[in-house]
């Protein structure tokens, strides 16, 4: 489409404007052709009205135009009416605008009258043309508002639904691309969504509207009205992130999406991953960034938790003087981040990367760790306005890992707990509670995997004569290391359990009688050539072993334990040292 001509929108309406080169924010001009009543919407710049001019020329006499609506006052609206009532005989012209416009206006001291919108009942007639105004306070200004041609149902709407177009579009091509540019507009001019939704509601009460026509951006055509209404009722409004030297609207725009979905994640989530994955998706829209990974210490200062977004799992690094450094050099950092190619606390923690490093701290300012995100930077035009975006990333990511390292202190400290509740202090082995817990479970799943399984039940031989011998120290040193035998002797999945004083009992998942057996004698012998030191003496002893299986009597723990028993006791009988399975 040619656009160095007038472009007719509607019977009589015609766009005026001019394109600007190298400039998403377009300003368009509309004429209503009307006679020597004829109406000028939103007369430009200085920069376009030369142009503006010669199109206009092709339709009126500039003498013809009677009205020139201005729904605000600012440059790229106004700029031109130097020019203009140079050329014109102003007598019997208005500027029509709101008297929150004119308050600035006047100081202009133009040679024209005001036809005020709110005085006339806001509307104008001109002619057969009958043209309503639609007051949409505070939608980037006070006094804002927008004109309805009551004949086409034509919405000019001037800022609202403006849009920034990397390429001059002067109608919407579909409802996605539209919006797409009006989004970052409103966003960035328009200071809540109860205003811009107060505005719409005032302005859907024209509807249907067949064609709007903004300032700025695309000519909306009828079908993409509603649709672009409904997303823009959605739209959280306000660019209030203090930026310095990121200036460009766009990415101003993504980053205030970004921050309140990270924001969310960290609000209903509470994982590390995600909250990473989300800025790094994020970011990763404008800088090429290899990972984050953040260090920080435990609830206890004795180990480093390490988060990476790469390695997608939590590790524990426990080093005591490690963790000092990493919180001696976050509290370093302290005026907030920074860029390094390489430093000592690069060295410390093995980063080859350039980074942005900055201190893990919780709202009480207290030092918790360091993250560094590590990019790319050769790929990076602008290192000030990088940074300057890394920066507003520091608090979300503190939050996170903050959370994380809560989490996995909580979960390790549950852990902990438990292992208590299941554990023989002594010997590290589990106890009978334990066994109370999972020996159901242990043969409910044999049973249905069809496996067998077996016990072996250990006693130590004369025990009580080590005790009176070498005293109770003595033998409790003997029962941690029959206790290691065991554990050594003994496959993963197998359960070995401090039954009673001296008394083990292992549950053997998927073994059958015989292979128990063999291990039962493994354990005997190694016991038997164990020597305990202990004080000046070499303390040795010998164990006895029953062993019963699935294979005896299936499903039934008590009666297997039972039979271990049995078979220890006539171990015992024929002389100790002995393993017997049937
Ligand atoms: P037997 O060969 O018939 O099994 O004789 P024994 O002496 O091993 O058996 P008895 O049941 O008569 O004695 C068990 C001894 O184990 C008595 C008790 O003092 C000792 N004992 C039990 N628990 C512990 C412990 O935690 N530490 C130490 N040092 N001794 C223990
Ligand atoms: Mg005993
Ligand atoms: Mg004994």
């Amino acid at each position: 489409m040619g656009i160095d001509k007038p472009i007719e929108i509607a019977e009589d309406i015609y766009w005026v404007g001019h394109k600007i080169e190298n400039d998403p924010f377009q300003c368009h001009v509309y004429l209503i052709k009307n006679k020597d009543e004829s109406i000028l919407i939103d007369p430009g710049s200085r920069i376009t009205y030369e142009h503006t001019r010669e199109k206009i020329k092709k339709l009126v006499d500039l003498n013809d135009i009677k009205y020139f609506i201005c729904h605000h006052q600012d440059p790229d609206i106004v700029g031109c009416m130097y020019d203009i009532l140079d050329e014109i005989d102003s007598k019997d012209k208005y500027i029509v605008t709101h008297w929150r416009a004119w308050a600035l206006l006047k100081h202009y001291n133009w040679n024209i009258q005001l036809y005020e919108v709110e005085k006339n009942g806001w509307r104008l007639k001109a002619g057969d043309r009958k043209l309503n105004f639609i007051f949409t306070p505070y939608m980037h200004f006070p006094g804002a508002f927008c004109t309805f041609d009551k004949k086409n149902k034509i919405l000019f709407s001037s800022d609202i639904f403006g849009g920034f177009t990397d390429d001059f579009e002067l109608f919407s091509k579909d409802v996605e691309s539209c919006f797409k540019s009006i989004k970052p507009f409103h966003e960035h001019y328009i200071p809540s969504n109860v205003i811009l939704n107060y505005g719409l509601d005032r302005i859907q009460q024209y509807s249907p509207i067949n064609l709007i026509a903004p300032q700025h951006g695309s000519i909306i055509k009828k079908e993409h009205i509603e649709p672009v209404i409904e997303n823009l009722r959605k739209l959280k409004c306000g660019l209030f992130g203090d930026y310095v030297d990121t200036r460009e609207i766009i990415t101003l725009s993504e980053l205030n999406t970004a921050m309140n979905e990270i924001i969310n994640i960290i609000a209903y989530d509470e994982n590390f991953f995600k909250v990473i994955d989300a800025i790094m998706t994020i970011l990763g829209k404008f800088y090429s960034i290899d990972y984050i990974r953040a260090y920080v210490a435990d609830d206890d200062e004795e180990n480093i938790i390490v988060m990476d977004s790469e390695e997608k799992h939590i590790r524990l690094i426990e080093d005591k003087t490690k963790t000092r450094n990493m919180l001696n050099a976050s509290y370093y950092l302290k005026n907030g981040g920074v860029f390094y190619n390489s430093s000592s606390l690069h060295n410390m923690f093995n980063i080859k990367e350039s980074s942005y490093t900055f201190p893990i701290k919780d709202k009480k300012d207290k030092y918790h760790g360091v993250c560094f995100i590590a990019f790319n930077y050769n790929n990076i035009n602008d290192l000030t306005s990088y940074l300057e975006v890394m920066s507003k990333f520091e608090i979300p990511v503190s939050m996170a890992v903050l959370n994380q390292k809560h989490l996995f202190n909580l979960e390790n400290k549950n852990k902990k707990l438990y292992e208590e509740t299941i554990k023989d202090p002594l010997t590290g082995l589990f106890n009978r509670r334990y066994l109370q817990l999972i020996s159901e479970q242990e043969f409910a799943r044999a049973a249905r995997f069809k496996h067998n399984l077996s016990l072996i039940m250990l006693d130590i031989d004369d025990f009580k004569n080590v005790n009176d011998t070498y005293g109770h120290y003595a033998g409790d040193n003997v029962l941690r290391n029959i206790a290691s035998i065991i554990k050594q002797n003994i496959r993963s999945i197998d359960i070995p359990i401090r039954y009673g004083g001296e008394e083990f009992l292992i549950i053997l998942p998927s073994t059958n009688k015989e292979s128990a057996y063999m291990i039962a004698e493994r354990i005997r012998q190694a016991v038997n050539k164990m020597k305990v030191h202990f004080d000046k003496n070499e303390i040795g002893c010998t164990i006895s072993g029953g062993v019963s299986s699935t294979e005896d009597i299936p499903k039934n723990v008590n009666y297997m334990i039972c039979l271990c028993d049995e078979r220890l006791y006539k171990a015992k009988q024929n002389g100790k040292n002995k393993i017997v399975a049937e």
